[in-house]
C-alpha cells in the first residue's frame, strides 16, 4: 500500500472554497478529505509521502473529453481556411506521413503540454489507425510515460473519401478494438480506458456505427460520435438518412444511454429532448466550435435537462489551446453572448462541466475531491495576481486564471508535474522531436 498526503492553504472542493485542506489517498484512490490537522492525525497518515502545496490553492484535476494528441503537430498550419481546405491541404497532406514513432511525438507533445495546463485526463478520439493499434499503442504509452490519465476513444471508420490510414473494415476494427482493450481496459486504477468511438455519421457506415455501439456495450463501457458539429451536416442527415442527425444514429442499435455526442453544435429542441429522455451526454468544445466558426451548442439548456455535459479542447490546430480551465472560461462567454444574459451559466457550473461532469461522462471515478475518487489533483499559485482576491477564488479559477497559475499536477497520487515543470519526460526532449519531426512542414 502506497499512501499520500496533499496539503494545501486553500482548496475547492464539490464546489465550494475552502481554506487549508489536506487529501490523504492509498494506491492512488482518496480515503480521506479534510482539515490537515485531522487528516494527518489519522494512522494510515502516519507513514504516508507528504506534498506540501503551501502558498497554493488545490483543485480537481481538469478532464479533456475531447481531443486529437496528433493536430497539435498541424497547429497553425491551416488557421483561417476553409473546412474542406484545412482537410485536404493541411490534415489528409500531413497525416498519413505519421508512424508510431511520429504518434508518441505528437502525443508526448499534446499530453505534455495539457497537464501544464492542469488537465489530468486526456480523452484521445482516435483515428489513425492504420487497420492496427501501433499507433494507439504508442499514444497510450505516452501518457504512461508523462504520468497522466488517458482514455484512448479508439475509431471505427469507414468512409472511403479519407486516407486509406484512417479506414478499417469493419471485422479488423471490431477485432483492433478487443485487443486494444484486452491490453489496456485498467479496471483497477483507471489509468488506461479503450472505449470504442465511430467516427461521424460521414466517416463511418450504419453497420460501422452499430459495431462500435455493439463492442460498448459488450465492454461495458461510453462509446463517442461528432454530431451536428457543422450545419450542412444536419442538411446531409436530412438528405441521406431523412431525418436529424441524432434522431438517424436513435434509429440505429445502439444504446444511447452509452453514447457521448461530440460538439452537436446544431441539436435543436428535439434532439435536445432525446438526449435527457435516453441518459446520453455531450463532449462540449466550446473553443474549436468558435475557431472553426461552426455554432453554439445550447449548453444552458442541456444543462438545465439534466444532460451530462464534460468540456474538450479538441485537437490542437483547431481551439489552438489545451486547456480545460481556458474551456471553462470560453464556455461561459460564449452562452452569456449567445444569450445577450450575462448570468445565463455560471462560473461554479462552467467548473463542473471541467471536471466532475467530465467524469460522469467518461463514467469514470474522477474529477471529485470525495473518498472513492481518483486523487488527481492540481495547485494554483495563490501569489499569482490572477488568483486575487483569494476570497472568490471559485469565480477566479474559471474567468481570472492565467495558465501560469498552474504549479503542480498529481495523478492517481503520483506528482506529474511539480514547480511549473514536467517530471517525467524532459520538455526538451519533447521541443526536439516536435521540431525534428516538423521541419519541412509548411502552411497550408
Ligand atoms: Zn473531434
Amino acid at each position: 500500500m502506497t499512501a499520500v498526503v496533499v496539503t494545501a492553504d486553500r482548496a475547492l472542493v464539490e464546489g465550494v472554497a475552502r481554506g487549508p485542506n489536506a487529501v490523504l489517498a492509498e494506491d492512488g484512490a482518496i480515503v480521506l478529505v479534510g482539515d490537515p490537522a485531522a487528516v494527518l492525525a489519522d494512522t494510515r497518515a502516519a507513514t504516508a509521502r507528504r506534498i506540501d502545496w503551501s502558498r497554493r490553492a488545490m483543485v480537481p484535476g481538469t478532464i479533456n473529453t475531447h481531443n486529437h494528441s496528433f493536430q497539435s503537430l498541424l497547429r497553425g498550419i491551416g488557421d483561417d481556411l476553409p473546412f474542406l481546405v484545412w482537410r485536404e491541404q493541411a490534415l489528409y497532406r500531413y497525416s498519413p506521413r505519421l508512424d508510431a514513432d511520429a504518434m508518441a511525438t505528437a502525443a508526448l507533445f499534446a499530453f505534455g503540454e495539457m497537464l501544464l495546463h492542469g488537465v489530468t485526463t486526456v480523452c484521445d478520439f482516435y483515428y489513425l489507425n492504420a487497420q492496427a493499434n501501433d499507433n494507439a499503442i504508442a499514444t497510450i504509452e505516452a501518457a504512461r510515460r508523462l504520468g497522466m490519465r488517458i482514455v484512448l476513444a479508439r475509431c471505427f471508420y469507414d468512409w472511403d473519401g479519407a486516407p486509406a490510414s484512417y479506414r478499417e473494415t469493419v471485422p479488423q476494427a471490431v477485432a483492433n478494438f478487443e485487443a486494444l482493450a484486452a491490453r489496456y481496459q485498467d479496471r483497477q486504477r483507471f489509468l488506461t480506458a479503450v472505449q470504442p468511438a465511430p467516427h461521424s455519421q460521414h466517416g463511418a457506415s450504419r453497420a460501422m456505427i452499430e459495431a462500435g455501439a455493439g463492442c460498448a456495450r459488450d465492454a461495458g463501457v461510453p462509446w463517442h460520435i461528432h454530431l451536428a458539429e457543422e450545419h450542412y451536416q444536419v442538411e446531409q442527415s436530412l438528405a441521406r438518412f431523412g431525418a436529424r442527425p441524432l434522431h438517424a444514429i436513435a434509429a440505429l442499435d445502439v444504446e444511447l444511454a452509452r453514447m457521448i455526442a461530440v460538439h452537436g453544435c446544431w441539436f435543436d429542441d428535439s434532439e435536445r429532448a432525446l438526449l435527457a429522455d435516453r441518459g446520453a451526454a455531450l463532449a462540449y468544445c466550446p473553443g474549436s466550435n468558435m475557431f472553426l466558426g461552426d455554432g453554439v451548442t445550447d449548453l444552458v439548456d442541456l444543462v438545465a435537462r439534466g444532460v451530462r455535459v464534460g468540456l474538450g479542447t479538441d485537437g490542437g490546430c483547431s481551439n489552438n489551446r489545451v486547456s480545460v480551465f481556458d474551456e471553462m472560461r470560453t464556455a461561459a462567454l460564449l452562452q452569456k453572448v449567445h444569450r445577450t444574459d450575462g448570468q445565463a451559466i455560471s462560473a461554479e457550473t462552467c467548473f463542473a462541466l471541467g471536471t466532475r461532469t467530465a467524469g460522469e461522462v467518461l463514467r469514470l471515478p474522477i474529477g471529485r475531491i470525495v473518498p472513492g475518487y481518483r486523487c488527481d489533483l492540481v495547485a494554483l499559485d495563490l501569489d499569482d495576481p490572477s488568483l486575487w482576491p483569494v476570497q472568490a477564488l471559485e469565480k477566479n479559477v474559471v474567468y481570472a486564471l492565467s495558465p501560469r497559475a498552474v504549479t503542480d499536477v498529481v495523478v492517481d497520487g503520483q506528482e506529474a508535474v511539480a514547480a511549473r515543470r514536467l517530471l517525467h519526460v524532459p520538455i526538451d526532449e519533447i521541443q526536439a522531436r516536435v521540431a525534428e519531426l516538423t521541419q519541412d512542414w509548411g502552411r497550408a
